[in-house]
């Protein structure tokens, strides 16, 4: 589409249309002037219930350690950050976790921790172990940067999933939330690297992070459009106290709820988490995630005793419904909305633009 031909253009049309929008018109989506933020989401909504039904998939979230070399300027767990009391989850108790989740109804155990490297043959180990004694048992992992090399044991050791999020497509912007010698071309190199190796590969951003503007969200979409990732991880930024940008106020919910109702327009067989960021920040957030276009949700199968310590922002949600101990609660909250959970191991699965008719 020509700027042209855009102007005077309904945005959200084209979008459902499957064409590729100008920057002019994805800025429009993003403006309650021109798009309402009800009609966006019944849009998302509608075309979510097409693709992937009425069942909301569910991965425990395992936060392995918050031992970590890097110092990214907005996360909780940073190397810099003194204040907290540093954990690292053994084998047999990763193991015992995982167990628990299966029992509970689980087919995908998500490993997330901080860079650690010294813990990469063990995750290696129990990646093995997980899918060699937990019958359709999916593993994702979520453990940062780390060489070709050690995501290649890791794929071959059985985890067909990795979380890496691009966190802004900016490199300015990513200059100003990392430390000197984390740059968005290093993390653009992991994410082809694990493309390369068949993972299904997960990317996202933070919404209202320190200096994003709308050219940064823009970017992002652009990003995300042409790398096309089978999963898309979108929170809200959440000040922590302790961390260099613990003073500037958390990104909008609003905001947030838009970018996954245009992202699941742009990808609708991509797996969108209503992330745990966004029920920390709205009482209902994880409710409103899945109305704008979510389809999963990743409740805590940490211990309880470590939750606390893997606090990557303030008052990070990890009990009631975002347990995995408060699966009624959760099937109670998803009910309310006419959803339910599916325990289905939910890979990504490609859908032909013909399968699916949206009904505007
Ligand atoms: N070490 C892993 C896991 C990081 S935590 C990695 O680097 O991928 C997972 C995600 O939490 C990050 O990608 C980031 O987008 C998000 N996060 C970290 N700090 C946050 C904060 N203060 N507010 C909101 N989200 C945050």
């Amino acid at each position: 589409m020509t700027l042209h031909h855009s102007i005077g253009r309904d945005p959200l049309e084209a979008l459902i249309k499957g064409e590729t929008l100008p920057d002019l018109l994805m800025a429009r989506l993003l403006d309650p002037i021109y798009v309402s933020a009800e009609r966006l989401a019944e849009a998302a909504s509608d075309l979510t219930l097409a693709i992937h039904g009425n069942g909301v998939l569910v991965r425990g979230l395992l936060e392995i350690t918050n031992i970590c070399r890097n110092g990214c300027l907005y996360c909780g767990i940073r190397a810099g950050n003194n204040s907290v009391s540093r954990y690292c989850l053994d084998q047999q108790q990763i193991m015992d976790c995982c167990r628990e989740a299966y029992g509970l109804g689980f087919r995908t155990i998500v490993m997330q921790g901080g860079e650690h490297p010294t813990t990469d043959p063990m995750v290696a180990d129990i990646v093995d172990q997980i899918t060699s004694t937990l019958p359709g048992c999916a593993v994702t992992l979520s453990l940062g940067e780390r060489p070709h090399k050690v995501y290649e044991m890791w794929r071959e050791a059985g985890a067909s999933r990795y979380l890496l999020r691009h966190e802004t497509a900016s490199h300015y912007h990513y200059s100003s939330l990392h430390p000197t010698g984390m740059t968005l071309l290093t993390r653009l190199k992991c994410l082809e690297s694990l493309r390369s190796l068949g993972y299904q590969v997960g990317t996202g951003m933070m919404v209202g992070s320190p200096g994003q503007d709308l050219r940064c969200l823009l970017s992002d979409l652009r990003f995300i459009r042409q790398f096309r990732p089978e999963m898309v991880g979108i929170g809200p930024f959440i000040p922590h106290p302790a961390t260099p940008l613990g003073h500037y106020p958390a990104g909008s919910v609003d905001t947030t709820l838009r970018l996954i109702s245009i992202i699941r327009l742009m990808l609708p067989s991509a797996n969108i988490p209503a992330t745990t960021a966004l029920a920390t920040l709205a009482p209902d957030g994880r409710r409103r995630g899945i109305l704008a276009g979510a389809n999963v949700v990743m409740p805590n199968i940490s211990p309880a005793r470590v939750r606390a310590d893997y606090a990557l922002y303030s008052g990070k949600a990890c009990l009631g419904a975002e347990a995995a101990e408060g699966l009624a609660l959760l099937a109670d909250d998803l009910n309310l909305i006419g959803r339910s959970i599916d325990f289905s191991r939910g890979d990504f699965k490609p859908h032909a633009p013909q399968s699916f008719t949206h009904q505007s």
